[in-house]
């Protein structure tokens, strides 16, 4: 008889035998409809002695119900499941969920139906109506996508095509994508870039696991070569996976690959609609998405022939995933070339401490590109001391920063103020009775939005409207907002600078592709001449006119002080930092800070990156602290404050003893609440040999706790909140 066994979607429940019928066929990876009770469930077939289940007799086994018409899943894909499964302690369907689109694009439907506005006013034009019609605008979507733009129900949109004010449209799903062309307009690269593009092109002729470091400066052209790498790969008819931190880089990305390769690679992000998902994800499947580019979910995807994988921006901490199964894009995107036999590519201009460490031992193969292209220079950098020039009472930048603005806006350049706080002010108080605007569900204050006059909690999206009088001594007029916010920032500018043209970049601005575009194409046509942004605006983008950057506040991310606030701080500034002087203008950076004495501070000064790594290193080499040892945090959370630490303590008393690893806690989380959980957290520190995960797995599943509480475990931690 033929069984197959299964994972299926569902992390509650492990791996399912069943029956395969007659003229049915089946082979690991293949992606199934199986009956569960009166449900079906999507699953996937995997190696039996993958997955030890409990042996059930022939005679129970019910029959699976359909294959999809959809490549297997591969198995060097499965492989890495089951490998970020394990290293990360998730369940394996959460993982495989990844992998797996919607159920639309298993069907292979070839075209949908989707709606947009005809310019059309309804008769009957109600406010819900309105708004909907404002928000939806020129996009186009589902129903239900439209719904969800319009901040309205399916229902009002039902009413608007019926109206006529907005009408149906079909798309094809499967149209093919344009094929990319290697030679369409490759720039004539300099020696260090020709060299270093070579060995790449090598690489991936080689078809074998190589990991490369491309460390370069700032405008070294690491995209450039990179795209070398790309053009290869494309030559050999292989898939290619572009990794970028932030869905807002994708845009420029799309733009300038378009500009090297005459068209545009295939992208896959949050922002896309279903139909886009669909018809990416089957050419993906297929191999005829040659070049892929995307947010860290494109990690899992089953690309048919993947020839290379480039992690661009590889330090950024945004490939760390917090929710759901958290991994590490970065160090997946390793292990996946390694399982797939190809090179990966991590380019970043402050390669993450780990990464040097790879490097430096021989694991990773480096390569160097020292200098800006064509002989611009990196900018220069001054330090302003706050304490001795500091701004004026309830103003936040300094003098020499004043002048400086004033200087490039009477040149016709553009400067770039970063902040790394969104809002306009990150606590109100009452002036009179002290009362400060908590979040109810965080340990968090209200940061003041002003454009939307609202309270906002950044960590659960809790509003509130802003406040006119103090809930708590009823006092008017007597709430103040502490600290400078971007939008507070941009009132100060306003205030200096009346004529200029400001642009607040954050992801309240740039929240979508269309919008980072947008904005980009705004910068380029000279109609700003301000910007002020949080890190969202401090990679990736090149704007030659942009010539002088503004540190508000360097001392802001040392604040924290976990372990990688010192690097956090360097790699930040660094790359904003990176966007001055592009071109053929000289660029320069100006540092406000408290303390110009901070190791971070005089190694961002002197340009001594070495220095400030190899310090910073040796500190962590010291501590035993990654990559030269492991952490894991364990999260016990509950609504119930007694429960969630009556659960903690018990896993604290359960720690094993075990030689070269310690447990630290239980304790209350710094975030001792988040969206109304109350959090405690264990650190695991241990020696790199020890096998972390295992002795995790054992410890917590001996013990046992109520559904109301949760227990979640963050191997690698990058959030120490
Ligand atoms: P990085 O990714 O290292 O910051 P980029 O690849 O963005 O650097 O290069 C910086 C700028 O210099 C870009 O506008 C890029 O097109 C340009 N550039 C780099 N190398 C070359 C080259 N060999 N020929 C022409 N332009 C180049
Ligand atoms: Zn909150």
């Amino acid at each position: 008889m033929n069984r197959a066994r299964l994972i299926v979607m569902n992390s509650a429940l492990g791996p399912l035998d069943y029956r395969v019928p007659q003229g049915m066929n089946v082979e690991p990876g293949s992606v199934v409809v199986a009956p569960l009770g009166p449900r079906q469930l999507i699953g996937v077939v995997w190696e039996r002695e993958r997955l030890p289940a409990g042996e059930v007799g022939d005679n129970r086994l019910r029959n699976l119900l359909h294959v999809y018409d959809i490549p297997p899943i591969a198995a060097p894909l499965r492989r890495l499941v089951e490998w970020t499964a394990d290293y990360y302690l998730s369940p394996l369907a959460a993982v495989l969920r990844m992998a797996l689109p919607s159920s639309g694009a298993l069907e292979g439907a070839r075209s949908v139906t989707e709606y947009r506005a005809t310019g059309q006013v309804p008769d009957r034009l109600t406010p819900q109506r309105a708004q909907a019609l404002e928000r939806i605008g020129e996009r186009q979507g589902l129903v239900s996508e439209l719904a969800i733009l319009g901040g309205v129900s399916d229902g009002v949109i039902r009413g608007l095509v019926k109206g006529g004010a907005i009408e149906a449209v079909e798309v094809r799903i499967d149209d093919p994508y344009p094929a990319p062309d290697p030679d369409h307009a490759p720039p004539a690269l300099d020696e260090t870039q020709a060299d270093a593009a070579a060995e790449l092109r090598e690489a991936v002729d080689a078809r074998e696991f190589a990991p490369w470091l491309l460390d370069g400066v700032t405008g070294s052209g690491k995209t450039e070569v990179y795209f070398e790498a790309i053009a290869e790969a494309i030559r050999r008819g292989r898939q290619t996976l572009v990794l970028l931190p932030e869905i807002a880089l994708t845009e420029p990305f799309l733009k300038r690959f378009a500009a090297r390769f005459g068209c545009e690679p295939v992208a896959w992000h949050s922002g896309l609609r279903q139909s886009q998902r669909r018809r990416a994800w089957r050419a993906i499947a297929s191999g005829e998405a040659r070049v892929t580019v995307g947010a860290r979910s494109a990690l899992f995807l089953p690309y048919r022939d993947l020839g290379l994988i480039v992690v661009d921006e590889a330090h950024e901490a945004s490939f760390k995933q917090e929710d759901g199964v958290q991994y590490h894009a970065r160090d997946v995107a390793v292990m996946r070339a390694k399982l797939e036999e190809i090179p990966v590519i991590l380019a970043s201009a402050t390669p993450a401490i780990e990464t040097r460490h790879m490097a430096e031992i021989g694991t990773y193969k480096e390569l160097k590109l020292p200098a800006r292209y064509g002989g611009a220079r990196l900018p220069d950098m001054a330090a302003l001391d706050l304490l001795q020039d500091p701004p004026e009472r309830g103003r936040w930048l300094a003098p020499k920063l004043v002048d400086a603005l004033e200087q490039n806006l009477a040149n016709g350049e553009q400067s770039l103020l970063f902040l790394n706080r969104r809002g306009y002010a990150p606590l109100t108080l009452c002036r009179r009775c002290g009362y400060r605007f908590q979040c109810p569900n965080c340990t968090a204050w209200m940061v003041e939005h002003r454009f939307t006059r609202r309270l906002a909690c950044h960590h659960c999206g809790h509003m509130m409207p802003a406040p006119e009088t103090c809930p708590e001594c009823k006092e008017e007029d007597a709430l103040v907002a502490c600290g400078p916010g971007v939008e507070r920032i941009a009132d100060e500018v306003a205030l200096l600078f009346p004529d200029a043209r400001t642009a607040i970049v954050t992801s309240d601005t740039i929240w979508s592709p269309v919008k980072a575009a947008e904005f980009v194409a705004r910068m380029e046509a000279g109609e700003i001449d301000i910007v002020i942004g949080t890190q969202l605006v401090t990679k990736g983008y090149h704007f030659p006119n942009l010539t002088l950057v503004g540190v508000v506040d360097a001392d802001l991310g040392l604040a924290g002080g976990d372990l990688r606030a010192a690097e956090r701080t360097f790699q930040q500034i660094q790359q904003v930092s990176g966007r001055a002087g592009r071109g053929d203008k000289h660029g320069r950076v100006l540092v406000q800070t408290h303390d110009p004495n901070a190791a971070v501070l005089r190694a961002l000064v002197s340009g001594d990156a070495e220095g400030f790594y190899a310090a910073e290193t040796e500190a962590r080499r010291l501590a035993a602290m990654p990559p030269f040892g492991r952490l894991a945090a364990i999260i016990v959370s509950s609504e119930n404050q007694a429960e969630a630490n009556e659960v903690a303590r018990m896993i604290g008393r359960a720690a094993p003893a075990h030689e070269n690893m310690a447990v630290f806690g239980p304790a209350p989380a710094p975030l001792a609440m988040l969206r109304g959980r109350h959090r405690f957290r264990l650190l695991v520190h241990a020696h790199r040999a020890v096998p972390v995960q295992d002795i995790i797995r054992d410890w917590l599943g001996g013990l046992h706790w109520k559904n109301s509480t949760r227990v979640t475990v963050d191997v690698d931690p990058y959030s120490f909140l």
